[in-house]
């Protein structure tokens, strides 16, 4: 079959359902993606916004008056390219340094070191059990060669101690797994907010639109204004500019 191309679509059908969706040449509708759907809600009546199109090309966000046009005060008509440029602002708060990023990142690794001492000890008695029952099922193979188990019993006790050898290995790699992934993530988590407003300036709209839900929640509009609190935990370097008072030793401003 190589070489031979075999289009999943006749031309013919394809002409046919692009006609179908045309009129006078141009598109009976064009699928517009809303970067900020489902982003906001409205801050005077609580409905949801949604995007809509104006003059074929700006993006304006708006309250949805589901409970009635009368209900609500908030009128107003948002820009999505104004939206994400307030956004950036708010971005800022949580932009973090060079020297902070590594500041954090000891600080977190001195905190995470009590943890460290448990999951050491823990691991500690686990490889020894491991190392017992490994002895154990060696002794025991022993015994049927030498004839003081038969294979039936030899098989019974030797399977009680497969199972257990797996259980054990099942917990050393959770407690490996569990701790690699929790200093990864507090690694990138720091490289994302390092330099972010810089980052975030650079990004096209789309990138900017998963950049701001991953950052921020509960995001209103409303009279002009937006609103937002910072997710976790975003909102710990968000409130405080403070890092010595979190970090000892570390300097905001450094
Ligand atoms: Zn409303």
């Amino acid at each position: 079959m190589q070489g031979v191309h075999v289009p999943l679509i006749s031309n013919a059908l394809f002409q046919k359902v692009q006609r179908a969706f045309k009129k006078d040449g141009k598109p009976l509708y064009t699928k517009h993606k809303f970067l900020l759907g489902n982003f906001f809600t409205c801050g005077d009546c609580g409905c949801s916004v949604v995007g809509e199109i104006k003059k074929q090309k700006y993006i304006y966000y708006h309250c949805t008056w589901a409970y009635g046009k009368d209900k609500c005060s908030n009128r107003k008509y948002y820009n999505e390219q104004e939206l994400l440029d307030k956004l950036g602002d708010a971005v800022k708060a949580v932009e973090i340094n060079d020297d902070l990023k590594h500041c954090i990142y000891n600080a977190i690794i001195e905190l995470n070191k009590q943890e460290q001492n448990f999951q050491t000890e823990s691991l500690q008695r686990l490889n020894a059990q491991a190392e017992k029952i490994r002895k154990e099922i060696h002794a025991i193979y022993q015994d049927k060669l030498d004839g003081t188990l038969s294979k039936e019993q030899w098989q019974s006790e030797n399977e009680i101690r497969q199972q257990r050898l797996i259980a054990i290995k099942t917990s050393i790699e959770a407690f490996d797994n569990t701790n690699n992934k929790f200093m990864d993530e507090v690694s990138s988590t720091l490289e994302l907010l390092n330099n972010l407003h810089s980052k975030y300036l650079q990004l096209s709209n789309e990138d900017k639109a998963i950049l701001l839900k991953s950052l921020f929640s509960n995001c209103t509009l409303n009279d002009g204004n937006i609103s937002w609190t910072y997710k976790k935990p975003f909102c710990y370097i968000a409130e405080t500019g403070d890092f010595e008072k979190i970090y000892p030793g570390c300097d905001s401003n450094a």
